[in-house]
């Protein structure tokens, strides 16, 4: 528990006070509890891992904790942290926690949370730049800034949404709208000549970009996915093969989607060779560097990223692996007005005379109103400095690479698939293949329920992998050998 010195008081809170039956919480109130939620947030991430990192709750447990209405009279809000501590905290599943190695390890740091704080304070709705002046131009301040640190050409601009998933959706709709131009205003269906459009992928992509032609009505036979060598990387021969056999049974290519680091085991589709393609058949080049864009600011990483810089759009994710709070996405487009094309409609009442001059987040996207995100990307950028983000991310790459060598010196061990960033792919060895998929997973079960650290896994061939991904701001050297410690005793434990 995270619970509140005796010292603090709830001062009396009568609902039905004249004083406090209109209007927000008195500002002393507000002053008092904040140092208090201050003071909570100090001691949850001093004591983080004390805590399991998967949470033990069972389903419903959080919905039995809690009444089934709403309360008819205001309660202090002293009543409220309480249950942050009796009901929130043992159904958190600590992401911050530095031996959370599932999925990506991410996480968040403490000037991020600072940000989250006046964003909310502000609560301003970027759809205007006069609705938001700040957000609208430090937004293009900090993409600027990150273009820099991530080495791409100045021609590139960028936009933040929530997430990867959103980004890709409205990279695919840029593309769709360069290809098809009248897709906009007919849609795609009851159109005689429309033409079935194809996206195309590796087989190792993320399950985002299926959800985005799902939503852009493109549905999932729009998507082809092109086979993968034996480092899991896209085969461009196959990718030009693919497109010739398209546009010969009269399917118009809109975009291809190499990726820099996929999410089962961080390979690097060959993004120059794709960038060839493309050029020469006229198709959008959109590259999902979710995970890792952020390491193209570590300089001796950058040459992983060849190609990238003749994409038409880039997704990277602040929120994975830059120390600042979900959720941040960059979108980076060559030409940020295609992306306009495609979403720019302006009723009357959001028209201005600034129009010219001035960037309207709204122009960009589906939304109207947008979060003011780039607060936490700035705040997060000059705490750290270039130098100190370089410097962790270098270390997470390390750690993974510390571990992978422990994996490979072990008899007991295999590491399944290059290591290019922070991410290791590795399992037990067993007789035959079902032998060591079940061993694999009862070693997972074991790690994970003992609450001390949490991997996950993938299948790479048929074959249950595990993935220990090395991301955040509070991980040391001391808990990649603690988890290599469980794991061994977890071994130990299952090939019994
Ligand atoms: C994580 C990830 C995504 C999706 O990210 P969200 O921001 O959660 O939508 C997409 N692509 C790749 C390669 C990823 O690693």
């Amino acid at each position: 528990m995270l619970s509140r010195p005796a010292a603090v008081q709830d001062q009396t809170w009568d609902p039905m006070d004249k004083l406090t039956q209109f209007g927000d919480m008195p500002a002393d109130d507000f002053r008092r509890y904040g140092y208090e939620v201050v003071d909570w947030l100090a001691n949850y991430f001093e004591r983080i891992e004390e805590f399991p990192v998967l949470s033990q709750v069972r389903p419903d447990d959080v919905k039995n904790a809690l009444p089934a209405s709403a309360p008819e009279q205001g309660e202090p809000f002293g009543e409220v942290l309480r249950d942050v501590d009796r009901v929130i905290l043992p159904a958190v599943t600590h992401w911050n926690h530095p031996n959370f190695h599932g999925l990506f390890s991410t996480s968040t740091s403490s000037v991020g949370v600072f940000a989250e704080m006046f964003a909310a304070a502000f609560d301003m709705k970027a759809m205007l730049w006069r609705t938001a002046p700040a957000s609208t131009e430090l937004e293009d301040v900090v993409l600027d800034w990150l273009r820099q640190m991530t080495g791409l050409p100045d021609v590139f601009e960028g936009i933040i949404y929530d997430t990867a998933s959103v980004s890709t959706m409205h990279a695919i709709a840029a593309a769709r709208e360069r290809a098809d131009p009248e897709s906009r205003k007919l849609g795609l269906l009851g159109r005689g000549e429309a033409p079935r459009m194809r996206v195309y992928l590796s087989e190792h992509v993320h399950s985002s970009i299926d959800k985005s032609v799902i939503t852009l009505g493109l549905g999932i036979q729009s998507l082809r996915r092109i086979e993968t060598n034996e480092r899991f990387e896209m085969i461009p021969e196959k990718l030009a093969e693919a497109i010739d056999d398209d546009i010969e049974a009269g399917i118009l290519p809109i975009c291809a989607i190499p990726t820099i680091g996929t999410t089962s085991t961080t390979s690097i589709d060959p993004v120059a060779a794709v960038a060839d393609i493309c050029e020469k058949y006229g198709i959008w080049m959109h590259v999902d560097a979710a995970y890792a864009g952020s390491a193209a600011i570590v300089p001796e990483l950058q040459p992983l990223f060849a190609g990238w810089e003749r994409a038409d759009s880039i997704v990277m994710n602040p929120h994975k692996w830059l120390f600042t709070p979900f959720d941040l996405s960059v979108l980076y487009c060559r030409d940020l007005d295609d992306l306009k094309k495609a979403f720019s409609l302006v009723p009357e009442y959001l028209k201005t005379d600034d129009a010219e001059r001035v960037k309207n987040g709204m122009d960009y996207g589906i939304q109207l109103g947008r979060r003011f995100r780039s607060l936490k990307l700035w705040f997060v950028m000059r705490y750290f400095g270039r130098s100190g983000l370089i410097a962790r991310i270098r270390e997470h790459c390390r750690l993974a690479r510390t571990f992978a060598a422990r994996v490979e010196e072990s008899p007991n061990w295999e590491v399944a698939a290059p290591v290019p960033f922070a991410l290791v792919c590795f399992r037990a060895k067993a007789g035959d293949i079902d032998a060591a998929n079940a061993l694999n997973e009862e070693i997972m079960r074991i790690v994970n329920s003992s609450g001390k650290a949490y991997i996950s896994h993938t299948k790479l061939n048929g074959r249950i992998t595990l993935r220990l991904s090395v991301g955040s701001v509070h991980v040391e050297e001391r808990h990649i050998e603690k988890v290599w410690q469980l794991l061994e005793t977890a071994y130990e434990q299952a090939a019994k």
